[in-house]
């Protein structure tokens, strides 16, 4: 067998790679872990109303993975699969947050660069008008 059609697969469709990213677009692991992995919001995520447009009728959803599952048993499979575990093993680490990128461009806390710097402007402002 020699190679699989590759070429002129993607007729009249400028940027292929963005559309199969927003596609197939998840909630990111920071919204997973610091959003639906409260004990509230998971309550309501694993109790969802009936969604026509949701595959299975939005019952079947695992909150690690922001996927919902057409049956019970392709869930119940999914939560013993190897990609639900690693996706919990990422989920356990710290999320990156603001304060995390802030203090990796010096804008932290133990930064010493002043934070007059929007006062002063807002005060230009104040002035000119
Ligand atoms: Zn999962």
């Amino acid at each position: 067998m020699g190679r699989l059609r590759r070429s002129r697969v993607h007729n009249a469709r400028r940027d292929v790679h963005r559309a199969s990213r927003t596609r197939v677009r998840t909630r990111d692991l920071d919204q997973i872990q610091l959003i639906d992995l409260d004990p509230k919001n998971r309550a309501a995520l694993e109790a969802q109303a009936v969604d026509y447009e949701k595959p299975g009728l939005a019952q079947h959803y695992c909150v690690e993975c922001a996927k919902y599952y057409e049956t019970d048993a392709a869930l119940q499979s999914h939560w013993r699969s190897k990609v639900h575990k690693r996706r919990c093993k990422q989920l356990r680490e710290p999320a990156y947050t603001i304060e995390e990128s802030e203090r990796a461009a010096g804008l932290g806390r133990e930064g010493r660069r002043p934070t007059t710097v929007v006062g002063s402007s807002s005060e230009i402002m104040v002035d000119a008008a």
